[in-house]
């Protein structure tokens, strides 16, 4: 029932599904090897690639539930906030956005689109943000803004993680193989989950890798983790699992947004050879990562290695 009403939405958002994976050419140590993409930057021009993913059962639920008002967290260059004011806007559902950001400070591109979807815009202190897991405190600016539906920071939800595994019954249709390694970025983690899940569901030989875009060692595993368990599915709950995320300082260069010389030249270059954008936070972040690893040996280049383009653009904007 649910994934009639998902086909719905997707439809009448115009979701380009399933995205297209792409064999990648890329030179590691001067020889070609094959690096898999699968394209999520595609889906949509401006309901940015993972943030459908996450977002499909969530909004899927509110339309079954006749939900009014939903409100969600972020930054003020947030690629979940944009994605769900649009989806909101195109749903017709009413949208508050907290955003941790002065209400003095000039508008980013980000802000200004979402205002002109109606979303109403509630800035957070610091201090105030930080409470964006506290249970009463969340019940409470539900009362106060009359909020039906609360989704948490980046879409990282329960319910996000069935949506995320449609990246893995796509490629089931696209690949003849399964693949043996999947990287991508990691910041709030559903992703990551959502592939874990599928991944031990199915029993693939799969190993899934997270390239933790800021400094979160310890923070981000137990972000998956709790996801995982939350997920009341049998058999995903162990602790085991063939995943694991890298927090090397040359991956995430010293934090959230935070970048290197060698990682500009990398995004440029990857952009000449292969005529794919990749934003700054997520994407040049992992795409370096993976060549990294292909370079080192640690990823084998002889393997079926994929990595997912998540998409994030409309952040790049100044
Ligand atoms: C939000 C986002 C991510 C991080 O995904 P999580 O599920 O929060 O870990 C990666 N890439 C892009 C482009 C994003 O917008």
């Amino acid at each position: 029932m649910v994934t009639t009403y998902i086909d719905n939405i997707a439809n009448s958002l115009e979701i380009a599904t399933p995205s297209p994976l792409q064999a990648l050419s890329v030179r590691v140590n001067k020889s070609p090897v094959t690096l898999w993409c699968k394209r999520d930057d595609l889906l949509h021009p401006v309901i940015s690639g993972n943030k459908w993913r996450k977002l499909q059962i969530i909004l899927a639920n509110s339309v079954t539930n006749n939900i009014q008002h939903m409100g969600s967290f972020g930054g003020a260059y947030s690629n979940h906030l944009h994605a769900m004011a649009y989806a909101c806007y195109r749903l017709n559902i009413a949208f508050t956005a907290f955003v941790r950001a002065h209400p003095e400070s000039p508008l980013t591109p980000t802000l200004a689109d979402i205002i002109r979807w109606g979303t109403n815009i509630e800035y957070l202190s610091r201090e105030d943000y930080r409470k964006r897991e506290h249970e009463l405190w969340l019940k409470d600016i539900c009362t106060t803004h009359s909020i039906d539906t609360l989704v948490p920071e980046g879409g990282s939800h329960r319910d996000s993680m069935a949506g995320v595994a449609t990246i893995m019954t796509e490629l089931a249709t696209q690949a003849s193989l399964p693949f043996d390694n999947i990287i991508l970025p990691v910041a709030s983690g559903g992703t990551m989950a959502g592939l874990i899940q599928h991944v031990k569901r199915h029993k693939l030989p799969t190993r899934i890798i997270g390239i933790a875009v800021l400094k979160g060692e310890g923070y981000l595993e137990d972000k998956v983790q709790t996801l995982l368990e939350q997920s009341n599915d049998v058999g995903t709950t162990a602790s085991a699992g063939n995943w694991k995320i890298l927090h090397r300082a040359n991956f995430h260069c010293g934090g959230y947004a935070k970048s290197s010389i060698q990682q500009k030249s990398f995004q440029s270059q990857f952009f000449l050879e292969h005529q794919i954008a990749l934003d700054t936070v997520y994407n040049t972040k992992a795409f370096f990562a993976a060549h990294q690893l292909l370079e080192s040996g640690e990823l084998k280049k002889q393997q079926r290695n994929l990595i997912v383009h998540t998409g994030g653009m409309q952040g790049e904007r100044t």
